[in-house]
Parts: structure tokens; C-alpha cells; sequence
């Protein structure tokens, strides 16, 4: 007569996107640092003026999709 319950798991949490670490504001724009999914370490630098190019330093690992 009782329905089996199903346990409804929570959705576990996504590593399919960089974790930023931490963010610094300079006199030139926003500096951004972030752990990529495969755990390797990068720069983001994002300059305040719309003319700027952001700068993205620390290489990439093959095969990952979330490197540059
Ligand atoms: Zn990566």
C-alpha cells in the first residue's frame, strides 16, 4: 500500500567552472584569479575601459575544456 520513496539526492555541486579565488580591483581594471577545473591556477586581468583587451596568463592544460 505504501509507495516506495525514492531518496531525492541534492544536486551535487558542479566543478564544470573556474572557482575564483580572488579578486583584486587595480588603478587599471580588475584582476581575477581562478582555480580551473583541472586545479590549475589563473590570471584574469579585465581592464575597466571598454577599449581594453583582458589579459589571461597562466597557460592551459590540454584536453581541458575550461582553459583558454
Ligand atoms: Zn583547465
Amino acid at each position: 500500500m505504501t509507495a516506495p520513496t525514492i531518496a531525492k539526492s541534492p544536486t551535487p555541486p558542479t566543478a564544470s567552472a573556474p572557482v575564483e579565488i580572488s579578486r583584486h580591483v587595480t588603478g587599471e581594471g580588475t584582476v581575477l584569479w581562478l582555480r580551473c577545473t583541472c586545479g590549475r591556477l589563473r590570471m584574469v586581468s579585465t581592464p575597466d575601459s571598454p577599449l581594453g583587451t583582458p589579459l589571461v596568463a597562466g597557460g592551459s592544460t590540454p584536453g581541458c575544456p575550461d582553459c583558454p
